[in-house]
């Protein structure tokens, strides 16, 4: 049985696996794909200290970081369930899709999000080529230039106001008829000299010349008309997804699905941690994946020191 089982292979979960291996204490880390987001990133430059990077490059020295130390690394495995320990201090189990099974003192969860997509045409095709998810990522690299949010709950509105400060001008776009937000975000935003709010519009198509995006076109709902804008950048604020589904009868989950932990990264079971985007944590970052990692780590390394000796 492994001391720390770490299941997911983001930032989050790399850095509490370095964190535990260098404890002296047996270490493992299941991923359904190693490397996680920053895999599909290519510019990243708040990843502080280092001034510019690109997610794969990041991912290869993740990798190569974990692998300077006793860690099993099993790439490729996707954990299906999770079963508690039956006594504080027992061994926890985790089911994976092969039918293979890990037993741990303690476990780390670090399964990360997904962001929802749109699902349109042209989505995948522009996908770091003017379609993104981040405003605190990508955001400057819109500068002076004409974007697009689409949503209109708290996310895309705040998302709107961040990049008013740093683009030419903003349109967010949300398919209902009036916006979700809070009533203080929707004041500042309709504040805002250099954005327009287009409801009740669905929004069918992202454009582009072939190398980047140019516009997207939306239907208004209300006439049934097909409209196209031109812009640079679109940023896709409809939600972003934990991947906990298969948490939900071990660990408590918030009602956005997130896990719950405190403050030392602990969730409602003894022994078992979480850490990064699939946490209650706020701001989805890779360094703050990488220091919930980490804290992770160091809580489950001070949890095993004070379990009874067997
Ligand atoms: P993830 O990176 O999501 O990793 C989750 C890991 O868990 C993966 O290995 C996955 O395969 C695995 N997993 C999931 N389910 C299971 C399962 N059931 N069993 C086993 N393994 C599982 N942040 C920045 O700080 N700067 C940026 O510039 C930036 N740009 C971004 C651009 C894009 C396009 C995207 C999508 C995100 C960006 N982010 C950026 C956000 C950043 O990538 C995330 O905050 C960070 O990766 C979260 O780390 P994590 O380890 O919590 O989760």
């Amino acid at each position: 049985a492994f001391d720390v089982l770490v299941v997911g292979g983001g930032p989050a979960g790399a850095a509490a696996a370095i964190y535990a291996a260098r404890k002296g204490i047996r270490t493992g880390i299941a991923a359904e794909r190693f490397g996680g987001q920053v895999l599909d990133t290519m510019a990243i430059e708040n990843f502080i200290s280092v001034q510019h990077t690109e997610g794969p490059k990041l991912v290869a020295q993740l990798e190569q970081h974990v692998k300077d130390y006793d860690v099993d690394i099993m790439n490729l495995q996707r954990a299906e369930k999770l079963i508690p320990a039956k006594t504080e201090g027992g061994l926890h189990e985790v089911k994976l899709a092969s039918g293979a099974s890990l037993k741990a003192r303690t476990v780390i969860l670090s399964t990360g999000a997904r962001w929802r997509q749109l699902g349109v045409p042209g989505e995948d095709a522009y996908r770091n080529k003017g379609v993104a998810y981040c405003p605190h990522c990508d955001g400057p690299l819109y500068k002076g230039k004409r974007v697009a949010v689409i949503g209109g709950g708290n996310s895309g509105v705040e998302a709107a106001i961040d990049l008013a400060g740093l683009v030419a001008h903003v349109t967010l776009i949300e398919y209902d008829s009036e916006l979700r937000a809070d009533a203080v975000l929707q004041r500042k935003l309709a504040s805002l000299p250099n954005v327009k709010i287009i409801t009740s519009a669905l929004t069918t198509e992202v454009l582009g010349d072939g190398e980047k995006v140019t516009g997207l076109s939306y239907k208004d709902r209300n006439k049934d008309e097909l409209h196209q804008i031109e812009l640079e950048g679109i940023f896709v604020q409809i939600g972003l997804v934990p991947n906990t589904e298969w948490l939900k009868d071990s660990v408590t989950l918030s009602r956005h699905g997130e896990i719950e932990v405190d403050h030392r990264g602990e969730t409602s079971q003894k022994g078992i941690f979480a850490a990064g985007d699939c946490t209650t944590v706020p701001y989805k970052q890779i360094v703050i994946a990488m220091g919930e990692g980490s804290k992770a780590a160091l809580s489950a390394f001070d949890y095993m020191i004070r379990l009874p000796a067997e």
